[in-house]
């Protein structure tokens, strides 16, 4: 940056910034964050700040823009949000006692990785930095929420996974180690994922081989070297509440892309981005927002292990079975706060005296929970309780330390309580001793003086001082008063004797309060040595809270405990859709079997459009989800095989990443399923080949069916308008037909919403197009050219691809419109193209 003919102080800033490149800096001068340069240029029309000039009389006048302390945390937050960095600058010395120009430096870059959760909107949501280190063997991939501390990592093959990955968790920041290509580059920033370089620290930090002591992959280890690195030097301070990092391999979790999660409307809904209308919001009964948390994290990470989800399965049947354990389970974490993020709170070093207490607090919760678990009688409830450690000398340290209701600031004193330091108990009896003395003086100068409104009052400029009212000025002692300021209706005054107390008094108090500053930073520091297992116990409420959730759902929404086969076969009785379910009427769902045994493996659905088809696949791959995350489901009965991956080609989800056309993402998707797919996964694809020319489409929807049925033998849920696909079951033995049921009355479709053997026999094309309230001649016109088409048997030229299915449709006359609808006709019968301006401008005036 071109440095300007400046003060020492811009001199300092211009150092300090040239650090920082890439970050809005956040310059303290008293009260005031500012920036300058370009940042005020730019941060002024972000932030809706006011941008003026610094020494607006020079030449060459600095753009400036502020904000007040106080209130910097909301402005740092809009920055980072929209992907920026920010360089947060202090004073590191006191102003007054500084000697020249006060040492400023960076304290903190908050980053859109390490933006830590804020107010209560954030409690179920994760913020994971990922750390991606590429190598010739591939790529190690580390990722951590800083609010939390968690760390996990794991290795993959393939750049495509990587991105898969960081889709998945929806990072904002990755920290990568490797070449970018170009495009590559393009397509995170796209994505709104800030990609930043390694950073470097120095000295010995203990976090780096603390979290890696349990990682045997090199690249693993890089990644998370790096990842705790780049923390390190971005939030300057130990963090004493990173864990130890979690190796996993993707292949031990039921796999699913992520624009799968997001198809499937996992944890939000595909056309908002919000929870309401996604199976997590169907599931979510949690007390606390670990659980919340928690719960989200199982449902993009299903199980593969069998012991693993019965275990789960056992602890929610035993809640499930226990109606009073559970309430009392649940009234209880109700008293529980965020212990992973009071414990990231505590290591940063920001933790308040009223958190240290909502501490203790949720220690103290945690016993009734023990009880009612031990009190259970159920062996695995009595177990699950026995492997939780309350941690309450943690609680009692806090509650004897603490008084019940201290300030949110640990700065003002009146926190700790009396007992615990025999320091600070002489300091508050001084205090006592002086304001006692300073009543007692009040009380004998009313009498010397004879004044009876005489007050002893305090402010911070001038002290103690005596006031008398105007009316009574005439009675004051002049020779033991002297005035000192003089009001409109009163008169202030001090006395050597005054003063003196003054002095004692204001020394005791500002020494007590240092005091209890000091004995606050040891019990946080005595606190802080019990983080991870403070984080643990927080890990085992939050999947207590989920299991108490699941046992909820089971209960008020009658979901059942699915059972798994070692065969590769599905038996679902009366299956629902969790969330249609949940947001039609109560009982109007209408329940649908899905059979299929060893010998089939892919169902061909047919059936008009909005009949249930979609609904009926999604359907299923919940139900697979919810059980491989331990929940019950949606059924009266269900057996399972455990899925090892699903594969989905569903709805018109655009793909944002990649910015693909349609047709392309359908190819691309239905490619995934072709390659990876194995005979132990789910494929659910609706209306491949609808992007292109029938016959194209229709020919490669055929060609696809008929590899999945040979060569991938996945359970395959295909659903397709091509009637003529229909006939694959006469060559394909594992293939069947199903459709959707629907019956006319009174010329007008009813849905039954019922799957019913074999295919559709009939299309329902202009019933749902006359349902739309398409213009009646159009239906009209559609109708008969279908007659003619059929007369002439033309399937050739057939622009329907129902045609040789269909059964004409009547459209009842409806004289008073006949006008109308034959000057519609006449008007859509215009080739616009054909016709010169003067012929249109004719036409529209005829
Ligand atoms: P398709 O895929 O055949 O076009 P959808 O699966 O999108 O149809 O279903 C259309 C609508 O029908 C859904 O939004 C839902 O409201 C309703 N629906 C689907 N299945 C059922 C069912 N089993 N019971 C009740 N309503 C259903």
């Amino acid at each position: 940056m071109p440095r300007k003919a400046t003060t020492p102080m811009m001199e300092q800033y211009y150092q300090i910034k040239e650090q920082y490149p890439d970050a809005f800096l956040f310059y303290r001068v008293g009260d005031f964050y500012e920036l300058y340069e370009d940042d005020a240029i730019k941060g002024s029309q972000i932030l809706e700040l006011t941008l003026t000039h610094r020494s607006n009389k020079s030449d060459n006048p600095i753009p400036m823009a502020g904000v007040p302390h106080m209130a910097v945390d909301s402005y740092v937050n809009t920055l980072v949000e929209k992907g920026y960095k920010v360089a947060i600058c202090e004073q590191l010395e006191d102003p007054k006692k500084a000697k020249g120009m006060v040492k400023r430096g960076i304290i903190q870059l908050v980053t859109p990785g390490t933006k830590m959760a804020q107010g209560p909107d954030d409690s179920q949501e994760s913020n994971y930095l990922t750390s991606v280190v590429a190598k010739s063997g591939g790529y190690g991939l580390a990722y951590s929420d800083l609010s939390t501390g968690e760390i996990f990592a794991t290795h993959v093959k393939h750049y495509a996974e990587v991105v898969n990955e960081l889709l998945s968790l929806r990072t904002r920041e990755v920290v990568f180690a490797g070449n970018l290509a170009p495009e590559e580059l393009e397509s995170l920033n796209k994505a709104n994922i800030t990609v930043s370089e390694p950073a470097e620290v120095d000295g010995e930090h203990a976090e780096i081989s603390y979290v890696q002591q349990k990682l045997t992959d090199p690249l693993e280890q890089a990644a998370t070297r790096q990842l705790v690195v780049y923390l390190l030097a971005t939030q300057k301070r130990s963090l004493a509440h990173l864990q130890i990092a979690e190796s996993f391999e993707v292949g031990q979790y039921l796999q699913m892309a992520n624009t799968v999660q997001r198809n499937l409307e996992l944890t939000q809904s595909a056309t908002t981005g919000k929870k309401q209308g996604s199976l997590f919001w169907v599931l979510d009964k949690t007390t606390t927002a670990m659980g919340g948390r928690l719960l989200k994290q199982w449902l993009s990470r299903p199980l593969l292990s069998l012991d693993r989800i019965n275990q789960r399965q056992q602890m929610v049947q035993a809640l499930l079975d226990d109606y009073f354990t559970r309430e009392s389970i649940v009234d209880s974490l109700k008293g529980v706060y965020d212990l992973e993020r009071l414990s990231g709170r505590i290591a940063f070093g920001n933790v308040n005296p009223r958190e240290l207490l909502q501490l203790a607090k949720s220690l103290q919760a945690t016993k009734p929970i023990l009880q009612a678990l031990a009190d259970s009688g159920n062996p695995d409830l009595e177990n699950y309780g026995r492997s939780i450690d309350p941690q309450s000398e943690v609680a009692e340290s806090i509650q004897s330390c603490l008084v019940d209701e201290p300030p949110i600031s640990a700065k003002e004193g009146n926190m700790i309580r009396p007992g615990v330091s025999e320091d600070l108990d002489k300091y508050r009896e001084a205090m006592n001793g002086g304001k006692k003395w300073l009543a007692q003086m009040e009380l004998e100068e009313r009498q010397k003086t004879g004044i009876d409104n005489l007050k002893i009052g305090y402010n911070r400029v001038f002290g103690y001082f005596i006031q008398v009212s105007r009316g009574n000025v005439s009675k004051v002692p002049q020779d033991r008063y002297t005035r000192k300021q003089t009001l409109t209706n009163a008169e202030r005054y001090i006395t050597p004797e005054l003063k003196e107390h003054e002095n004692l008094i204001l020394e005791a108090e500002s020494r007590s309060t240092d005091l209890e500053y000091e004995i606050f930073s040891q019990l946080r520091e005595a606190v802080k040595a019990h983080i991870p297992a403070l984080q643990e116990l927080g890990r085992k409420l939050a999947a207590l809270d989920v299991f108490v959730a699941f046992a909820q759902d089971a209960e008020e929404k009658n979901y059942c405990r699915p059972s798994f086969s070692a065969k590769n076969e599905i038996f679902i009785k009366n299956g629902r859709h969790p969330v249609v379910e949940a947001v039609l009427p109560a009982g109007s769902y209408i329940p649908n079997d899905l059979i299929m045994d060893e010998d089939t493996s892919i169902y061909l659905i047919t059936g008009p459009n909005m009949s249930g088809k979609s609904t009926y696949m999604r359907q299923l791959a919940l139900i697979a989800i919810m059980a491989q995350i331990g929940s019950f489901v949606p059924a009266e009965s269900a057996k399972l095989p455990v899925f090892d991956q699903i594969f989905t080609r569903i709805g018109a989800a655009d793909d944002l990443y990649s910015g693909k056309s349609t047709f392309m993402v359908e190819m691309s998707e239905a490619n995934e399923a072709l390659q990876h797919a194995s005979s132990r996964s789910l494929v659910l694809f609706d209306e491949i080949g609808r992007g292109t020319a029938t016959y194209d489409g229709m020919a490669l929807a055929g060609a696809i069916i008929k590899y999945l049925h040979d060569k991938v033998g996945a359970k395959t849920l295909f659903a397709t308008h091509y009637h003529e696909l229909t006939e694959l079951d006469q060559t394909l033995p594992k293939l069947k037909n199903i459709h959707v049921g629907a019956t006319e009355e009174n010329g007008k479709l009813i849905f039954l919403h019922k799957i019913l053997p074999g295919p559709a026999d009939q299309s329902y094309g202009i019933h749902v197009a006359k349902l739309a309230g398409l213009p009646r001649s159009v239906l009209r016109e559609a109708s008969s050219m279908l007659k003619r088409l059929e007369a002439e048997g033309a399937r050739e030229i057939n622009p329907s691809q129902q045609l040789d299915l269909f059964n004409p449709v009547e459209i009842e006359e409806d004289p008073v419109n006949e006008e109308q609808a034959e000057l519609l006709d006449e008007i859509s019968q215009v080739n616009l193209n054909e016709k010169t301006p003067l012929e249109v401008m004719q036409l529209v005036a005829d």
